[in-house]
């Protein structure tokens, strides 16, 4: 097995991301943590290349359905849809629609346990419900109900990959190899050497 300081993840800022001048923001509290960027771009996606993206795993529309599903049900409102597949595909539409409304900037971020990390200063995906503190919870204020009322997606400023086997297939979708570089941070030495040497002189 690999050492946890080598694991990668794709974090995406979304177009809202970048229309709201929160690019710097997001990337100071994913560098600050200790993580590598590795990999950058801004690119505006095609339709079908957000389809693949969503529908790398096969699971993703009841996945995705299921999960909004239990919210509204928490809340005590019904669902605009019973059918958690049905859901799924309503949102993979909004999201075509969302992702290509303008630049994106893709990022590949490197570092011990980054695929949870990333998660973590990124929070849940309903805005209203996502913790204090993370960036979703800080910088927007969106809803399962307000957005799927007015038929789009949840403008959530990020998307980062769920798993680390979706962190591999998405990171191939959107980087090539030769995109990505292999390098050393100075301050590595710190977070992972077992021993702190070399600080007095
Ligand atoms: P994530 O991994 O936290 O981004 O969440 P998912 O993979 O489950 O969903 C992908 C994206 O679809 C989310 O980030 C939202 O932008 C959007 N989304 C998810 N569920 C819903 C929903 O029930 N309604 C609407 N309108 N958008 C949703
Ligand atoms: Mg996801």
């Amino acid at each position: 097995m690999a050492h946890h300081k080598k694991e990668r993840t794709l974090a995406i800022i979304k177009p809202d991301g970048v229309q709201r001048s929160l690019i710097g923001e997001i990337v100071k509290r994913y560098e600050k943590v200790g993580l590598k960027l590795v990999g950058l771009k801004i690119i505006v996606p095609t339709g079908a290349h957000v389809e693949k993206h969503y529908t790398l795993d096969p699971e993703w529309k009841k996945n995705v359905g299921e999960k909004t599903i239990a919210a509204y049900k928490k809340q005590g409102v019904k669902p605009p849809v019973e059918d958690p597949v049905e859901q799924g595909e309503n949102v993979l539409a909004a999201l075509k629609k969302y992702f290509t409304s303008g630049p994106v900037i893709a990022m590949v971020w490197e570092g011990a346990h980054a695929v949870e990390i990333i998660r973590k200063l990124t929070g849940g995906t309903e805005p209203r419900t996502s913790d204090v503190g993370s960036i979703r919870g800080d910088y927007v204020l969106d809803s399962y109900q307000m957005s799927d009322m007015d038929g789009r997606a949840v403008r959530n400023l990020v998307h980062a990959s769920g798993s680390i086997e979706e962190a591999d297939s998405e990171i191939s979708l959107w980087f090539s190899d030769d995109e990505l570089i292999d390098y050393k941070l100075v301050q590595e030495q710190i977070l992972y050497d077992v021993n702190i040497d070399g600080v007095f002189e």
